[in-house]
């Protein structure tokens, strides 16, 4: 579904993304994970066509797509969720939810259909629907740009961090219904500092130090396998 070769991405002098490779089947989760500064977030932000790269290729379900721009690779079945976690404070989660539909105007019947499913998966937002989204928790913020994310129908969701700063709890519901996204044959690119909860749910992994791929295999080997140790304070 995903097929990205030999990805290269430079700021001005400096190469943050040095020749990766990694590819996502229908319904596989991948984690992506690595030390601050591997260059995850530019992977992720290069697939979303916010960057472009300076070689290499990305394809969805089999087309080109590279250099195809952000709002281009939302027509083309990829939905990106930041780190940011942004939402628009004034208007309401219902309001918020509906932006994430601009490019389906024509299919009313269908947006309509994932909204109700987007609120049913996620009912704290069904509860708070006419509420302004700037006055949801941080939990509740990330739940709404994940459902925002959905509501274009992708074939491909990037998540960057979706357990960032959040509690406990609050980040066992978002790894829970990121499990149920998967299983409804949503392919999914996973960022996370959260190794343990990552591996729980991703099929394989990759772990990035430096700008390339250090290593890759299933969740299991990958878990077995990597001193995160090092990984982590990237030695
Ligand atoms: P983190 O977990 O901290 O977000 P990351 O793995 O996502 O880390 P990136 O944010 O992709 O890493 O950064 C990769 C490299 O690119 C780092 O050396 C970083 O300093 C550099 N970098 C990132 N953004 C920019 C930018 N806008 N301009 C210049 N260099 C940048």
């Amino acid at each position: 579904m995903l097929e990205v070769a030999d990805l290269e991405v430079r700021y001005g002098a400096i190469q943050a993304v040095r020749g990766i490779s990694l590819t996502a089947k229908r319904g596989e989760l991948i984690a992506l994970l690595g030390a601050n500064g591997a260059g995850k977030s530019t992977t992720i932000m290069c697939i979303a066509g916010a960057l472009k790269p300076a070689a290499g290729s990305i394809r969805i379900a089999g087309e080109d797509v590279t250099s195809a721009g952000p709002e281009a690779m939302i027509r083309k079945g990829l939905a990106t969720v930041t780190e940011t976690r942004d939402v628009f404070p004034d208007l309401t989660v219902a309001e918020n939810l509906m932006l994430g539909s601009y490019i389906r105007r024509h299919d009313r019947a269908g947006v309509t259909e994932d909204r109700e499913r987007m609120l049913t998966l996620f009912p704290r937002l069904a509860e708070r629907s006419s509420q302004p989204a700037g006055t949801l928790s941080g939990g509740e913020q990330q739940m709404l740009v994940i459902a925002r994310a959905m509501m274009s129908r992708p074939k491909v969701l990037l998540l960057d961090e979706p357990s960032l700063g959040l509690a406990p709890a609050i980040v066992d519901q978002i790894f829970e219904m990121i499990g149920v996204l998967k299983r409804s044959g949503l392919t999914i690119v996973l960022v996370e500092q959260n190794i343990a909860k990552a591996l729980e749910v991703a099929d394989r992994a990759y772990v990035m130090r430096l700008g390339r791929i250090a290593a890759s295999g299933t969740a299991g080997e990958i878990s077995a396998a990597t001193d995160f140790n090092a990984v982590y304070l990237g030695g």
